[in-house]
């Protein structure tokens, strides 16, 4: 089913939550809300679910305008990070409380029969009649899934469903969640504020930002061509280095970096710590390490320029550096800003 928002509008009391935000969900699609806290991203699905009504605008569920219906007829199926299971019920009764408060009548075989089936699909075959308290918390979020799917939802909504968790489950989970959208395809709008989370999992982005979307893309999109320093900035770490534009090159330090197309005068270059190199003879700009950091895939190097900005670099392994030393930060690449 595909989704559209036409320029919805969201205000609570005076405070205008979500600008004219429009976007389309292509059938089948994964498409995740990515921003920072208070961006709008739960108002928004909060929307698509009919638990908020958009108070500007439109929401279509394929050809017809939903956005006036109730949330019990859309056919939506969620999770949200803090949507408890029932506690006094087994995983088996909660994934099957959907099919018996719903409108299609069905069996007691034809429930159990799916619950089965829907506890093999999340992988919890055989915990069906532990209680919610005796599985760990990924496994309730499966469990919680499970629920969602139970009642063949058009459209699955996802607020930060892995957020309780930690770091290693988490991405266990994405990549689960993953397979199982290849299984159903079924349409998803998934909110996060985790850009590895997004950027892993999703077919397209849309990047929020004061309840605007300030750019959507495939997730190669929007981490070669990011359209702002926001967004270059929420996607990964990033450094700014001042430089100076004049006939195509911006010169940065000592060295310069084609710039075609950037008008001339200050600008600023952002930069990914990996595009960053270090040479303690060459072209670039002065600094001096202040810190190594070793991590399992390389070494992150900090290191304060002349100007007084603290850059941070990847390296391999193998660059020789220690507090201290003094050389020169390379650019291989990176994006030009106008000064603003
Ligand atoms: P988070 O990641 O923190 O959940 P978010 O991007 O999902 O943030 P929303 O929860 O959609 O953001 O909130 C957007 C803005 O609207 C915030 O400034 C929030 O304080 C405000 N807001 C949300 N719900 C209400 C409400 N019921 N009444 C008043 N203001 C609200």
């Amino acid at each position: 089913m595909k989704i559209r928002l036409d320029t919805v509008v969201k205000t609570f009391d005076t405070f205008r939550a979500v600008h004219g935000v429009s976007l389309e969900i292509e059938s089948g699609e994964l498409v995740a809300l990515l921003g920072p806290s208070g961006s709008g991203k739960t108002t928004i699905l909060r929307m698509v679910a009919g638990l908020e009504y958009a108070d500007g605008g439109k929401i279509y569920f394929g050809d017809e305008d939903a956005t006036d219906i109730p949330v019990r007829d859309r056919g939506v199926g969620f999770v949200f990070q803090h949507y408890a299971l029932f506690p006094h019920m087994t995983v088996a009764e909660n994934i099957a409380f959907g099919m018996k408060v719903s409108k299609v009548k069905r069996s007691k075989a034809e429930i159990a029969a799916r619950v089965a089936d829907l506890l093999r699909l999340v992988k919890l075959d055989g915990l069906g009649e532990r209680f919610p308290g005796q599985i760990s918390g990924g496994q309730r979020q499966r469990v919680a899934l499970a629920r969602a799917l139970a009642v063949d939802p058009k459209v699955l909504l996802l607020d930060e469903p892995f957020g309780a968790l930690d770091a290693n489950v988490r991405r266990d989970l994405r990549r689960w969640l993953r397979e199982i959208h290849e299984e159903l395809a079924i349409t998803t709008l998934f909110v996060t504020h985790d850009q590895e989370e997004a950027l892993d999992l999703a077919d397209r982005v849309v990047i929020l930002k004061d309840g605007k979307i300030v750019q959507q893309g495939t997730p190669e999109e929007v981490c070669r061509e990011p359209n702002s320093p926001f967004v270059m900035g929420f996607l990964g770490d990033t450094n700014r280095l001042p430089a100076n534009v004049s006939g195509g090159r911006a010169v940065v330090g000592n060295a310069a970096l084609p710039a075609p197309g950037v008008a001339d005068g200050k600008a600023e270059i952002f930069v990914r710590p990996s595009d960053l190199d270090w040479t303690e003879h060459g072209d670039g700009v002065p600094a001096k390490i202040l810190r190594v950091i070793d991590r399992p895939d390389g070494r992150r190097l900090l290191a304060a320029t002349d100007q007084g900005e603290t850059l941070e670099l990847d390296v391999a392994p193998e660059i020789q550096a220690k507090a201290g030393d003094e050389g020169f930060v390379t650019v291989r690449r990176g994006r030009i800003f106008a000064a603003g």
